[in-house]
């Protein structure tokens, strides 16, 4: 039997769930296919314990998606239509050392630099401007997230024209220990900004991973660690009101096996009941690159094998859900309540703490020392528990490929490695024991790839590692990461393998960027159709972008050549922009480029400005290039130009 649509898609996650909700806003007959019993995928708030106790079995915090135009613009009425709400905390994180002292990163700058003066006066002050620079070069990554990927060298040469962009490069190429040694002098300070890092399964000393050493305190100083009220699932349960408000059509517990393929063409999913599923203008699938020759005949051999040379995470994550009867009561004091993430160093040694992560390289779970996080999601949100009571949430870090038994051993492995975290929890906690333990679940690496087999592949929660090579046009290959695959024509991929990277991004918004595009759709018009305003405070209002930049309070001593960078590009009053700069918009209204000056050179015609409001741009016209640029502007542009002279901009193509 089939039936048909114009577009049908493979997956319930997030990613393709938003996708979806785009096109069906657009007026595309949508159906979505999801082979668990749950919509969400990685993104989902469940009963795993006893009734009545509700657990976030994957994601729990949504940072980046803070910045996506879904949330800031509310495109989709997610926020102001289908109810949904979140909480940001005034602490993101906070570290607790075993002799019982702790450090706040505060969404306010003094704040955290006050909390670390306790251990370091020098290191709260390069602080300062570490943080200030992060804050604000955020945006410029950010505005290129939730859009199809600039192309890699075009970025890159980009950088190479001034001496920010430059050290900019040099922070994206460096390792977040090599950085962290070169900025910080106190072992605590170290540890507090070590451990997030690897939060996104990232070594210490992976050269090319060091971008997330400016991004994280850009996005805790912006904004902080949004949670959705009742539990990360209630995203996809908007997302899902969203789309069926829209027309969408949502199949639950049905496999797609294939994508179908006519004369090179993708003409629907068949699942494995034998059902084809016919998407008239396309089909979006979550598919891991390592899985496309399971779903798709045919494929170029050379392009699978680039695909199946992807690299996953070096490591993965261990989580255990408990139901307790009272809520969590730390050693360090209700402080602790207030944060969004908890994190327990057992060292106050930085290289005892750097230590911890090699056995993981062997395949080894780490007995000395164990490294974990763990909150009690019910202090800042009560609905995840009947009255009094509490849900907390462990997580460590562990190998999928254990040395001794593989994957597979998992199974009869994880209760004794949440037992090692349990005990390893001891010292920080007066509560957490077996008395006050109702019921507990616990999930490894494999639990996470069953529930997201095509996604999770290798239990890697971000579908891939996070490295530079990997990443922006080359995520997860250069062919791929323009959500098509070459040799079928009208095939879309969406998935925590893709840009903008694996995490609750919205990144399906990308996605649906470039099926808008390809079938003449206008994603701005749609995007701002039904738009609600919101009467509400939501914390997902505009953020100062890089247009707006922020002011240093003071500069920093140098301490090693990546603050010495900082330094370098914290904002002086010179680069302030101008409301009289030229600016040129991309495809998803975003400041790509400011123009500020023009002037004669030698060469030419002198071009000042910025690009996405950082990196300056200075530019040479030549008298050849302005011939060429003249030979353009044909005829008939001209009356068009001077009509654009008279017009507003047009509520559609409104820069944003
Ligand atoms: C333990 C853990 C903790 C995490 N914590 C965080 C966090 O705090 N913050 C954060 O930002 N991110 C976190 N993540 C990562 C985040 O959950 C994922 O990156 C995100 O869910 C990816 O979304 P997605 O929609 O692309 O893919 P998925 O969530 O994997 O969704 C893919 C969907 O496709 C379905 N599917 C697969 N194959 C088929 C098929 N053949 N037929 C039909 N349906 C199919 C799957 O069942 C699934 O529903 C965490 C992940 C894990 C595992």
């Amino acid at each position: 039997m089939s039936k048909e649509y114009d577009i049908v898609v493979m997956g319930a996650g997030h990613n393709g769930l938003v996708a979806a909700c785009y096109l069906a806003k657009a007026g595309k007959k949508v159906l979505v296919i999801e082979r668990n019993k749950w919509a969400g995928g990685g993104v989902v708030t469940q009963e795993l314990t006893v009734p009545g106790f509700r657990h976030d079995q994957h994601s729990i915090s949504h940072v980046c998606l803070a910045a996506n135009p879904m949330m800031t613009d509310d495109e989709l009425g997610l926020l102001g239509k289908f109810d949904l709400t979140y909480n940001f905390l005034d602490i993101p994180s906070i570290t607790l050392f075993p002799d019982g002292s702790h450090l706040c990163l505060y969404k306010d700058i003094d704040k955290t630099c006050e909390s670390i003066a306790q251990f370091s006066q020098r290191d709260a002050e390069t602080y300062r401007t570490h943080a200030t620079f992060g804050k604000k070069v955020v945006p410029m990554f950010l505005q290129g997230m939730f859009s199809p990927p600039a192309p890699m060298g075009a970025f890159l040469s980009m950088l190479d024209q001034s001496q920010e962009g430059r050290d900019l490069f040099q922070m994206m190429t460096r390792s977040p220990l090599d950085i962290l040694n070169n900025l910080y002098e106190s072992d605590k300070v170290k540890i507090h900004f070590m451990k997030p890092v690897a939060q996104l399964l990232q070594m210490p000393d992976d050269m090319g991973t060091g971008l997330c050493m400016l991004m994280i305190p850009g996005l805790m100083h912006t904004y902080g660690i949004p949670k959705p009220v009742g539990g990360s699932g209630r995203l996809t349960d908007a997302l899902i009101r969203c789309f069926r408000h829209y027309g969408g059509e949502v199949v639950m517990e049905s496999e797609v096996k294939k994508v179908v393929t006519r004369h090179g063409r993708a003409i629907g999913l068949e699942t494995l009941d034998g059902q084809l599923h016919t998407g008239r203008d396309a089909v979006l699938a979550a598919i891991h690159p390592k899985r496309l020759d399971r779903f798709i005949d045919g494929l170029d051999e050379d392009l699978l094998r680039r695909a199946n040379r992807v690299k996953s995470s070096p490591f993965n994550i261990l989580t255990a859900h408990y139901a307790i009867n009272e809520k969590a009561k730390f050693v360090a004091g209700d402080v602790v309540t207030q944060a969004s993430a908890t994190e327990y160093a057992t060292t106050t040694h930085f290289k005892e703490f750097v230590d911890q992560f090699e056995p993981l390289r062997r395949g080894e779970v780490i007995r000395e020392k164990l490294m974990f996080s763990g909150a009690d999601q019910s202090h800042r949100d009560p609905s995840r528990a009947p009255p009094g009571k509490g849900v907390m949430l462990t997580q460590a870090f562990v190998p999928y490929f254990l040395k001794d038994g593989g994957p597979q051993r998992w199974d009869e492995y994880k209760e004794e490695v949440a037992d090692m975290i349990l005990a390893g929890m001891q010292p920080f906690l007066t509560n957490f024991t077996a008395d006050n333990i109702i019921a507990r679940t616990v999930d490894s690496p494999l639990d996470h790839e069953r529930h997201s087999p095509n996604s999770f592949v290798d239990g890697d929660e971000h579908g891939l590692g996070t490295y530079l090579f990997q990443g922006g046009s080359n995520r997860p290959i250069a062919e791929l990461s323009n959500y098509t695959v070459p040799g079928v024509a009208g095939l879309y991929l969406c998935g925590p393998f893709m840009h903008p990277s694996g995490g609750v991004f919205g990144g399906g918004r990308a996605t649906a960027i470039k099926m808008f595009q390809d079938l003449g759709l206008d994603f701005q018009k749609v995007a701002a159709a039904d738009r609600v305003t919101l009467q509400r405070k939501t914390g997902f209002e505009k953020k100062a972008g890089p247009d707006a930049p922020v002011a240093p309070r003071a500069t920093a001593a140098a301490a090693g050549a990546a603050a010495a960078g900082a330094a370098a590009a914290v904002s002086t009053p010179k680069d302030a922009q101008s409301m009289q700069d030229v600016v040129l918009y991309g495809a998803d209204g975003e400041r790509m480029i400011s123009i500020s000056s023009l002037e004669p050179c030698a060469g030419g015609l002198q071009i000042n400005g910025r690009i996405y409001g950082t990196v300056p741009l200075l530019a040479t016209l030549r008298p050849e290039d302005l011939r060429r640029c003249l030979g353009l502007l044909r005829w008939r542009l001209i009356p068009f130009l001077f009509g654009m002279l008279f017009r507003r901009t047009g509520a559609s193509s409104a820069p944003r």
